[in-house]
């Protein structure tokens, strides 16, 4: 059974004290994370993370909610629900302002916490927790602009206009490569388009949803209108899928679990928005500066240690440039050499959990046992550091090719030509981001209108999306129906009223 946190042991001044807890925030001691159900601090913390990159140093606790717990939770998101959506869109997005002045005051604070418990650099964290501020922000401000649309009538004097509505309670499920700032941008246009939120974070890592529920709480949010529950994906995220309080679900994460979701609800009809995996490639065309292309993929490949969706995880190099590309791409790596992410210096953090490295190394193992060789890296030091990799002499057809490894990984593979290099770029059930290093405008070009991604980079690193711009992804990258961020990840959240008035 979970317990109610009793007024005045986390918080001051009681339970219903709005000020972030100071017993919880951070420092080097163990995080003590609870769940928020119904505006109340709620669970007995009992699974607990180690620091991937110091063995044995412990980081947090949290609770793995029971179902009567989710039940609960699910019955005050949906009955906060109707009050919060009527409440006044601008004075919805001021709460989300607010919150975002706030993670900025904890921004240190909460991107140490996230160095510890996911492993990237502190530098990586601090602007994943600039970011989610700045998302809250700009959400906020769409509070202003969330609006319909008037039409001429063809029969008369009719006023004829559309108002957009909230779904009502929205499920968000999110992985554990970005712990704050996936969260928060499923989290923030839901709300300011006036739904309840129950989000179910990653159970390795819910150090950052816990922030951002500190946030949106102190900011002034009613109870139940943001809810954090904490535990088993397999089991509570299942239970909010099939609960019929949850009017949409909107998932970050593997296809596998992806497709599950997708099956679970489709009985109900209900709206699932699914941001799924990545296989992207970098086409390094025999015109570019083979040191900047070096940067370009290093900085995609190796930033976050290759655990983003978005990673470089292929290289198409044409044969002008590939002997030349591949000795400044070594000269990178060195500056990719794996440690803590606190420690001074550090530019790659360790790989997330054991979990995951035995994956990387059985995509390695596999790589070689199918003909290509391992040109830089591929060694592990310290329990979870596994080095910068390349593999030379990839094919298409080699499984390293094909699917997404989500480690330090670049597979590297030879086009003839740029025909072949957009042929091998489409070669892939994913089409998430992709990238071409160039400086001809022709190709750029060509490259933006024939491959088949939802972001094109151009002469940037694959990784790194701008809050403002709509993200997303095709194949069995997305389901491809509402992008994310920018103004249109509001049309996910809302549904339009058509009214006519005489
Ligand atoms: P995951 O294993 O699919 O887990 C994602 C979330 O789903 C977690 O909160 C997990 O909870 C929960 N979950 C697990 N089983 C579930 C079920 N049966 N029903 C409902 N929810 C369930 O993914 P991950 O390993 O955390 O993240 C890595 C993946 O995310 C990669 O494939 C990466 O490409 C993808 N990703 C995509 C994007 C994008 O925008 N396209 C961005 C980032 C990451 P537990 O933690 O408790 O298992």
């Amino acid at each position: 059974m979970d317990h109610e946190d009793p007024a005045g042991a986390r918080h001051p001044n009681g339970p219903n004290d709005r000020k972030h807890p100071k017993e919880m925030t951070s420092s080097m001691d163990v995080l003590e994370i609870q769940s928020l159900v119904g505006g109340r601090w709620t669970g007995a913390p009992t699974v607990v993370r180690d620091n991937p990159a110091v063995p044995g140093q412990r980081v947090s606790v949290s609770a793995d909610l029971d179902t009567a717990t989710v039940e609960r939770a699910l019955d005050a998101a949906h009955a906060a629900a109707r009050d919060w959506g009527r409440t006044p869109a601008p004075a919805r997005g001021r709460i989300l302002e607010r919150a975002g002045a706030l993670l900025d005051d904890r921004a240190d604070e909460a991107a140490r916490d996230i160095t510890r418990e996911e492993g990237k650099t502190f530098a990586e964290a601090r602007g994943e927790v600039a970011r989610a501020a700045d998302i809250l922000r700009f959400f906020g401000s769409e509070g202003w602009r969330i609006g319909g649309t008037t039409y001429p009538s063809a029969v008369g004097t009719d006023l004829i206009y559309s108002r957009r509505e909230p779904l009502g309670a929205v499920a968000v499920i999110t992985p554990w490569n970005f712990p704050i700032a996936i969260p928060t941008w499923k989290s923030a246009p839901a709300l300011v388009s006036g739904n309840a939120v129950v989000l179910k974070p990653a159970q390795i890592t819910p150090a950052g949803a816990w922030h951002l529920a500190s946030v949106l709480r102190e900011a002034g949010l009613p109870d139940g209108v943001f809810t954090l529950l904490t535990g088993s994906g397999a089991r509570i995220g299942a239970q909010l899928v099939e609960s019929p309080w949850i009017d949409a679900v909107t998932f970050t994460g593997s296809v596998g679990v992806g497709a599950g979701i997708y099956t679970a609800a489709a009985p109900r009809r209900i709206r699932v928005q699914l941001e799924l995996g990545g296989k992207n490639a970098v086409v390094v065309c025999d015109d570019a500066d083979a040191r900047v292309a070096a940067g370009i993929v290093a900085a995609g490949g190796f930033g976050l240690t290759g655990q983003a969706c978005t990673a470089t995880s292929r290289v198409i190099c044409l044969p002008g440039i590939r002997d030349a590309f591949l000795e400044a791409l070594r000269e990178e790596t060195a500056a990719y050499l794996p440690g803590d992410g606190l420690a001074e210096g550090v530019r790659m953090g360790p790989v997330v959990s054991g979990g995951q490295l035995a994956t990387d190394l059985g995509y390695l193992e596999k790589a070689v046992a199918e003909g290509a060789r391992v040109a830089v890296g591929g060694a592990v030091a310290d329990g979870l550091l596994l080095g910068p990799t390349v593999l030379t002499g990839v094919q298409p057809a080699h499984t390293v090719a094909q699917e997404e490894v989500f480690g330090p990984v670049v597979a590297v593979l030879d086009a003839t030509g740029l025909d072949q290099a957009i042929e091998l770029v489409n070669d892939s059930r994913f089409g998430l981001t992709a990238g071409v290093v160039t400086n001809d405008l022709d190709t750029v070009h060509r490259f933006s209108a024939e491959v088949r991604a939802g972001v094109i980079k151009v002469n940037r690193p694959t990784g790194g999306v701008e809050l403002n711009v709509p993200f997303g992804g095709v194949g069995d990258s997305s389901t491809n129906t509402y992008r994310e961020q920018g103004q249109t990840a509001v049309d996910f959240f809302t549904w339009t009223k058509s009214v006519y008035q005489a």
